[in-house]
């Protein structure tokens, strides 16, 4: 059995990993209307990751005889000056997410759950990969500035972006 204070910490994460997917998507949907339908594209896989990443908690939660609590998700914001604002905010949340991952990590060490700590390994190093690849897109368009072919070039790029369902989730089915 799960303790309380883990399983309330893992249904805040819960909750965190929806917000995020509700972020990405609205962004999805930002770029979709403005026409840069790569960078539409990138957001809304990063979408589906997010709500894989909620999925493997419920799993988890579920798997040690926890009660999952889906709780209200909070409004996300539905515009961005421009495709640097917009992955520097996922920049700025991703380093928020890595924050409330070490604390779920602390808190699991201090409860001796080791299950627990042992689940979120996978986390830690997920959340190294979301911050490098929006810190690689930051510098990108920086370096592309006001150049409009450079920019449709990214979003070609970016258009190619597929889903992969992560491993925590693929392998549990
Ligand atoms: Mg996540």
């Amino acid at each position: 059995m799960i303790s309380p204070k883990i399983q309330d910490a893992i249904n805040a994460q819960i909750n965190a990993e929806f917000w995020s997917a509700y972020l990405y998507l609205s962004m999805g949907m930002h770029f979709e209307t403005e026409g840069h339908a790569g960078i539409a594209n990138w957001f809304r896989i990063q979408f589906k990751e997010e709500q894989a990443h909620a999925e493997i908690f419920i799993n988890y939660l579920l798997s040690r005889g926890g009660r999952v609590e889906l709780k209200a998700i909070d409004a996300v914001p539905t515009e961005w000056a421009s495709p640097l604002a917009a992955f520097e905010a996922t920049l700025a949340h991703e380093e928020k997410v890595t924050s409330l991952i070490n604390n779920i990590y602390a808190l699991a060490e201090a409860e001796h759950d080791y299950a627990t700590r042992g689940k979120l390994d996978w986390f830690v190093s997920e959340q190294v990969e979301e911050e490098e690849t929006a810190k690689n897109l930051i510098d990108r368009l920086k370096l592309i500035g006001d150049n409009g072919l450079a920019l449709y070039m990214l979003d070609q790029e970016l258009a190619a972006r597929v889903y992969n369902v992560p491993a925590p989730l693929a392998n549990a089915k």
